[in-house]
């Protein structure tokens, strides 16, 4: 789990169906969150009450990142729909800003156990769809 306080500043890259949701939950509790994305028309899944700040932009473009002074971040959350875009995003987060918190989506299961090792937390939809198929089928 993750405390966050009032000084915590969160980046949310990919505001697609799971980037906008969660901005949208993370905004509803007062927390500073910037979200970022290619595709302009993604910004129309924030909610209303959104209170962040939301930026059109390829966010593989490093000068992008630090225009959104990535530097200041304590949280990134990776979820664009390519898992090479996230994995790197989330190596820079890690190896250049040395983010402290930094979770990202990789759809691709064989890839995970390489993250794990660099403390970077990866969520995999196939694995947590898989998992909750099995708790319906065997009760598990
Ligand atoms: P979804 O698959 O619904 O979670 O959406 C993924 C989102 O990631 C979409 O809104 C894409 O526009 C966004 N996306 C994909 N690649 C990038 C990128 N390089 N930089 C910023 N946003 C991206």
């Amino acid at each position: 789990m993750i405390n966050f306080d009032k000084n915590s500043q969160i980046l949310i890259v990919g505001c697609g169906r799971l980037g906008a949701n969660i901005a949208n939950n993370l905004s509803e509790k007062d927390l500073d969150v910037v979200v970022v994305d290619k595709n302009k028309d993604s910004f129309n899944k924030l909610s209303k009450t959104f209170s962040g700040l939301y930026v059109e932009g390829d966010a593989t473009d490093i000068n992008l990142l630090k225009e959104l002074e990535i530097y200041k971040v304590n949280t990134v959350i990776v979820v664009t729909d390519k898992d090479n875009v996230n994995i790197l995003i989330g190596q820079i987060a890690n190896c250049i800003y040395n983010i402290k918190n930094i979770i990202i989506r990789v759809y691709d299961c064989e890839k995970k156990c390489v993250y794990d090792d660099l403390g970077i937390k990866t969520i995999l939809p196939s694995l947590l769809s898989e998992n909750e198929v099995k708790k319906i089928i065997f009760g598990e």
